[in-house]
């Protein structure tokens, strides 16, 4: 195709954009695995789940029944906001099992946990709103508050999450509106944040009037350690804390399908949110989603994943103390999807990467994770979307890109 060409400027003023999004650039994320999506590449960049492992059969089952002759033309229909009541219910039954007491009324099905994320900024926050982060934390979410126009405050951690002592002392000094934690198996530390913290969190959220968004994707992707309580369960943050759960790594992601879990005053002004946003989520995946839940058994799928994702884990953490430089840290996530590693010195890890590409392999550099100063030596591997044995291959193509350093 042809480049449009201008030979003169065109008259009139030039186009104006909103305020609200100069300076939020597009993810680096998205737009490296664009550039690595090529035969060949052994990519740990991208958080993707294995779709090798993706219960095409189940989900095709579901995907007839709801486009059955008895079904198919109500999923086929405008529905409500709120979602499927049925899918509701389900969802709502698993997170009861989970030690997070809930009904189908606490629930609002998402498009996918990253429309949670707008969702919650657009009713939350006002321009200039203060949210205090973990750092580094999911690089999305950072998107959606700035693009509310929020002010992003890191809170320090350490290798067990956020410190209680560090929230407290920016809770006095900015006076955050909300903070955004992934509590379980972070993205992209891998971190989960212990009992106790969660606890503490839970007690300066209500002392403090603080909302809490617990982002919990990963949660069932557990290999070593025994289930934490959800925050939402502690008994302090009842009325502070939402809950964002996801379909997209124990079911697919291209369901694009989530919900959230919130306080009943917040939750009808979300949905008014949801209603201007995209009216509801798509009939069909939900109906399918509950037909799946029905008639399958989500939790052996997920055991399956788990068996298979720790094999992965185990091939990854083994190969990195060949791997990496003398000096490096880097993290033995639990579960989840990521190890975070920090490279010895002042190394840089984006100016690494297009070396690691001419070698075949990739991973995401650490910096643009951070909502204030960034690490530069910091980086993140995905584990979940390579066999165990290609994982020791791009591990033996990193040693290369590493020996250098
Ligand atoms: N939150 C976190 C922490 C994530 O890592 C992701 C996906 N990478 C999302 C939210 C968005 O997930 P979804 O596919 O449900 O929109």
């Amino acid at each position: 195709m042809s480049q449009p060409t201008t030979a003169t400027a065109p008259p009139g003023p030039p186009p104006v954009f909103a305020r609200r999004i100069a300076g939020v650039a597009s993810s680096p994320v998205r737009e490296l695995l664009a550039l690595i999506a090529r035969p060949g590449v052994i990519s740990f960049a991208g958080g993707l789940p294995a779709p090798e492992l993706f219960d095409l059969p189940g989900l095709r089952d579901a995907f007839a029944t709801a486009l059955s002759d008895d079904a198919g033309r109500r999923s086929l229909q405008y529905a409500p906001t709120e979602g499927n009541h049925e899918l509701r219910e389900l969802v709502a039954a698993r997170l009861t099992d989970r030690e997070l007491p809930t009904a189908p009324e606490h629930l609002l099905v998402t498009t996918g946990s990253q429309q949670a994320l707008t969702l919650v900024a657009t009713a939350l926050l006002d321009p200039g709103a203060v949210v205090a982060v973990e750092e580094p934390t999911y690089l999305a979410a950072l998107q959606s508050f700035q693009l509310a126009g929020a002010r992003i405050v890191p809170v320090a951690g350490d290798r067990d999450g956020i410190l209680p002592d560090a929230l407290a002392a920016v809770i006095r000094r900015e006076r955050p509106t909300l903070l955004y934690l992934v509590p379980t198996f972070a993205n992209p530390t891998g971190r989960t944040l212990t009992a106790p913290r969660r606890r503490a969190v839970a007690e300066l959220a209500e002392a403090h009037g603080l909302w809490v968004v617990e982002d919990d994707p990963y949660g069932e992707l557990r290999y070593a350690g025994q289930r934490l309580t959800p925050l939402a369960a502690e008994p302090a943050a009842a009325g502070r804390v939402v809950y964002l759960g996801s379909f997209s790594k124990v079911g697919a992601p291209g369901l694009r399908l989530g919900w959230l879990r919130a306080p009943a005053d917040l939750l009808a002004r979300l949905t008014v949110v949801k209603q201007a946003a995209d009216l509801h989520t798509s009939t069909v995946d939900q109906a399918a989603a509950a037909a799946y839940l029905r008639t399958h058994d989500l939790n052996a799928h997920i055991e399956t994943l788990r068996t298979e994702y720790r094999r992965r884990r185990d091939a990854m953490t083994a190969a990195l103390p060949r791997v990496l430089p003398p000096g490096s840290e880097w993290s033995e996530p639990d579960g989840g999807m990521f190890v975070w590693v920090r490279l010895p010195g002042a190394v840089d890890a984006a100016a690494l990467l297009p070396v690691a590409l001419s070698h075949e392999v990739a991973f995401v550099p650490g910096a643009p994770f951070y909502a204030a100063e960034p690490d530069p030596a910091t980086l993140r591997l995905s584990f979940t979307a390579h066999t165990p044995g290609e994982i020791t291959e791009g591990m033996r193509r990193l040693s290369r890109v590493f020996a250098g350093v």
